[in-house]
């Protein structure tokens, strides 16, 4: 059919397409417009993104205002998109590297524990900002509004990780580990020595974070029993403590690992819940907190980290 006999859209109805909903106006459109290029090929995304799908239909058929990440999923944004998920085998074999460079085997022991609490802490505090919807909106979206749309979708679909495979859930921290990666061994030249040796655990300790993660969300009868050991000792977070996150208000134990759960729950105590509070505080330890690390671990063992 030839241009002149192409049918002329309804009056209106390319203005209904393009209408956001008011509230959506603070989150530049541009973050999600193109979410569709990057549609994913695996069955475990499709299945999710088909239930973020019921959940937005669902939500649309009640006559109650939807939270934000319900109207920005039904905007257009993918909630589940494709990640690499050789990214994680890459970026391990680089903290592997990092740790060997550690000052001494002893050294590298006291590391352990150190950066197991250090790195837990640190999840905690980004948990509090992306589960805070103010920072998927405006000059910090920029940074944050993916990671934000999953951790609060995440409260409606508790089982999302463990609907995965373990390096899947891994391959969700790509870009952040490649920030950081960057950021530590580029500009803040940590190549080797005690402070690159730190940078490589928080790696490997974050990857445990999300297996802590997904296990709390396993099913008693798929958890192996060491983790059900770990998990009843608090190595690991225990499965109805990290439900009760689950449950609104979601304001308190934001910990992946769990051991710093009363450290950050204090914290939004003393503090609140200042959305520019908790962002900066999540830019400062990115970029401190191996340093701050290190001066502890030198402080209570001197001599052992040059
Ligand atoms: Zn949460
Ligand atoms: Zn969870």
């Amino acid at each position: 059919m030839g241009k002149g006999g192409e049918a002329k859209p309804e009056p209106g109805a390319l203005k209904r397409r393009i209408e956001r909903h008011p509230r959506l106006e603070p989150i530049p459109k541009v973050l999600y417009e193109d979410a569709a290029t990057n549609v994913p090929s695996t069955p475990y995304y499709d299945a999710l993104n088909r239930r973020v799908d019921e959940i937005v239909a669902k939500a649309r058929a009640v006559a109650k205002e939807p939270e934000i990440h319900i109207l920005v999923a039904g905007d257009g944004a993918l909630v589940y998109p494709n990640r690499i998920v050789w990214l994680p085998w890459v970026m391990g074999a680089v903290a592997g590297y990092l740790c060997t460079t550690a000052p001494s085997l002893r050294a590298f022991l006291w590391m352990l524990p150190a950066m197991y609490l250090g790195y837990d802490f640190y999840s905690g505090v980004l948990h509090v900002a992306l589960d805070d919807p103010k920072n998927m909106q405006g000059v910090k979206s920029y940074i944050l509004f993916q990671g934000c749309l999953e951790f609060q979708w995440h409260h409606a679909i508790p089982y999302d990780g463990a609907s995965k495979p373990f390096i899947a859930c891994c391959a969700d921290l790509n870009i952040i580990v490649l920030i950081l990666m960057v950021l530590n061994c580029g500009l803040l030249g940590y190549t080797s020595g005690t402070r690159a040796a730190l940078t490589g655990l928080k790696l490997f300790f974050a990857y445990f974070g999300q297996y802590c993660h997904r296990a709390a969300h396993t099913p008693k009868s798929k958890r192996p029993q060491w983790v059900q050991f770990l998990q009843s000792t608090g190595f690991m977070t225990p499965q109805a403590k990290h439900n009760g996150h689950h449950r609104p208000p979601h304001d308190e134990n934001f910990c992946l690992i769990g051991k710093m759960d009363p450290a950050v729950n204090g914290l939004i105590k003393l503090c609140g819940t200042n959305d520019w509070v908790w962002f900066g505080l999540w830019l400062g330890l990115s970029c401190c907190d191996v340093a701050l690390v290190h001066r502890g671990l030198a402080c209570v063992a001197p001599g052992l980290f040059p």
